[in-house]
């Protein structure tokens, strides 16, 4: 016999996006309903030491446009099946 134990995810389990820093600081953002009213709300700095994290922007636009994607999918209604992802590199439950 084989048991297989594997981390799934949903998009509905999406609850927050961390970003850290290479000082190590960390902001933390919601994902959901109220990203989509705020728009892009990805910082394209560090909030504790000032460096920037991305030149022209499009770095910050294109993770603002997942997250709204993200946000969008997660509340589709009647869809008939479960998109999830496998979440790699957790340790083994049987160990
Ligand atoms: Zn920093």
């Amino acid at each position: 016999m084989t048991i297989e134990t594997r981390a799934t995810v949903e998009l509905k389990d999406l609850a927050a996006v961390e970003y850290q820093c290479n000082c190590g600081a960390k902001s933390v953002r919601p994902i959901g309903g109220g990203l989509r009213e705020r728009g892009n709300t990805v910082p394209v700095k560090c909030e504790a030491c000032g460096e920037l994290w991305t030149v022209d922007g499009s770095v910050a636009r294109h993770i603002a446009q997942l997250l709204n994607l993200v946000a969008v999918l997660a509340d589709q209604k009647g869809a008939r099946f479960t998109l999830r992802f496998e979440v790699a590199g957790l340790p083994d439950a049987r160990k």
